[in-house]
């Protein structure tokens, strides 16, 4: 492979000329392929004209848009940098992140300028840097002016699009192991981290997708682009492989409903939330609108139950769901499930896609398990990331000598290759010396028939460190009580997994992927106790 092959150039060597890339669903405005690279080329331009150069960070904060990729290749086209920021974060996490990714330029919408702007005011003072950020309108004209401290309006992004650059720009080399893009991990576990994903790893993620999901599917795009596996997705292998995208600026169950009617797409990435109302509100949908046109459903983030994908395959038998598993350090799917039949080998993620390594390691002793057997999942693929942004030591922690990624996740791996994520590892609650994976307990509490959702965190104990207690959402008119829960559990399990206490909620507090707030939860119990 050519080593000075940047992922803009990989993509652009597909062109599909002719075909349309986006589709707005608010507005139907159309994006075709000839119109993108155009686009790409001439904001390329005008960006090295504004002083971006190879290696520097460009952030983007915006709802999703058919503009987003244009923005993002455009900033890889220059082997700069692009983070991307998400839209639903406080101005405080935004802050952090400009602190660290220390952008020279960013994107921006009109209704979000405010709040990057209260976002470079804070950094501002913390990095002790008096200049306001430059920033690119994405939907203004412009004629706008920003009267907030902390940014400068320096164009628009429609402008940018219409015009040809007036002057040539030296062509700088791009590595495939130079950073293309900095995203940020969900920060589920602690810390959010940056993650430098090179051109490399986007270009072998395009093949991977390739082989999987094959070229030309029509689909709709619904989960933030500012995220891993929406950016992997449809900000650039999709434009690889000549899909058509329908864009929504965010989820909304009956407006992607009514795109799909519309425009008729044949796959879909969602997360499980989405998949979730999917299944409840199966009738109601069946009924109303008419789904036909799809014939595949990605779910990943976060683990799907088997409740949900058996409801999902006897709701809508002609739709495959395949479940994802990646990390943001993966740059998304590593292991996904094929064929229908895969599919309902239920608690699979998936079979590892095929330039991807795996190895089961104990974390305790690093001895390296076998077939079946549960330890750390460890990864080695042209996918995995270059490491933490400027954070060596956690790099070196996270990633060996010999380029094999430890991914914190409790794993094991079947005499077929399919991949079973049990819990991740810092998450394992220890109970008198053994480890209990709320996942496992969750799983059981999940198919009781009167518990709508249920998550399971540690309670700090003098005697045996920490034990096992769930939170649970009982089915509306359920009066199911704490001790039948506790002795449906122990029933099941052996004495150390035992459940010694729970709580009702009205709702599991998750993040948007559909993962647990333990933290809130571990918060609530500390302020209960
Ligand atoms: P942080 O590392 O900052 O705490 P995070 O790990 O939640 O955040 P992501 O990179 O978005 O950030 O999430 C990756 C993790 O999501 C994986 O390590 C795994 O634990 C979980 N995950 C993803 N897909 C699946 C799946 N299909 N089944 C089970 N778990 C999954």
């Amino acid at each position: 492979p050519d080593q000075h092959l940047d992922v803009t150039t990989f993509i652009s060597s597909q062109p599909h000329r002719g075909k349309t890339a986006f589709v707005d669903a608010v507005t139907d405005r159309r994006l075709g392929f000839s119109e993108l690279w155009l686009g790409v080329k001439r904001v390329a331009a005008r960006l090295y004209s504004l002083g971006v150069r190879k290696g520097d960070v460009v952030v983007i904060l915006s709802p999703n848009s058919i503009l987003y990729p244009v923005v993002s290749l455009s900033v890889m086209s220059l082997g700069a940098v692009i983070t991307t920021a998400n839209p639903i974060s406080t101005s405080g996490e935004i802050s952090k992140q400009l602190e660290d990714s220390l952008p020279v330029l960013a994107f921006t919408t009109c209704q979000l300028v405010s709040k990057l702007a209260a976002a470079a005011a804070a950094a501002a003072v913390s990095a002790a840097s008096e200049a306001n950020l430059p920033v690119v309108l994405m939907d203004g004209d412009d004629g706008v002016k920003a009267h907030e401290k902390g940014v400068k309006i320096v164009g628009s992004l429609e402008t940018m699009m219409e015009s040809e650059p007036s002057e040539s720009r030296a062509k700088q080399r791009v590595n495939q192991d130079d950073t293309a893009a900095l995203l940020y991990s969900s920060g589920t576990t602690g810390k959010s981290k940056g993650v430098m994903i090179t051109h490399r790893n986007l270009i072998a993620l395009a093949h991977t997708y390739r082989l999987r999901f094959g070229l030309e599917q029509r689909t709709v795009c619904t989960i933030p682009m500012c995220h891993v596996f929406s950016f992997g997705g449809f900000a650039t292998s999709y434009i690889a492989l000549g899909w058509t995208t329908v864009v929504l600026p965010k989820f909304e169950m009956s407006k992607l409903l009514s795109a799909v009617e519309v425009h008729r797409p044949t796959h879909l990435t969602l997360v499980p939330p989405m998949v979730v109302g999917m299944v409840n509100g199966a009738k109601e949908i069946n009924s109303k609108y008419d789904v036909s046109s799809l014939h595949t459903v990605v779910a990943g983030g976060a683990p799907l139950s088997r409740e949900v994908i058996e409801k999902f395959v006897r709701n809508y038998p002609n739709v495959k769901v395949l479940q994802g598993y990646g990390l943001t350090e993966t740059t998304a799917i590593v292991a996904t499930m094929f064929t229908k039949e895969e599919t309902e080998r239920f608690g699979s993620s998936g079979l590892l896609s095929p330039n991807v390594e795996a190895k089961i390691v104990d974390p305790e002793t690093g001895r390296l398990l076998g077939v079946g057997q549960t330890g750390e999942l460890w990864l080695r693929s042209p996918t995995v990331m270059k490491g933490y942004y400027k954070n060596e030591e956690a790099t070196a922690a996270t990633i060996d000598s010999d380029g094999w990624l430890k991914t914190g996740d409790l794993c094991y791996i079947d005499s077929e290759g399919f991949v079973f994520v049990v819990d991740r590892l810092k998450e394992l609650i220890k109970c008198n010396g053994y480890q209990v994976a709320p996942a496992e307990l969750e799983a059981l509490l999940l198919a009781h028939p009167e518990i709508d959702d249920a998550a399971v965190i540690p309670i700090p104990d003098e005697k045996a460190g920490q034990y096992p207690m769930a939170y649970i959402v009982r089915k509306a008119g359920s009066n199911l009580s704490e001790s039948e829960i506790m002795g449906f559990v122990a029933k099941q399990v052996s004495r150390y997994k035992k459940i010694r206490k729970v709580v009702f909620l009205g709702s599991i507090p998750k993040n948007p992927s559909g993962k647990i707030l333990r933290r809130e939860l571990k918060k609530l119990t500390t302020s209960k106790l």
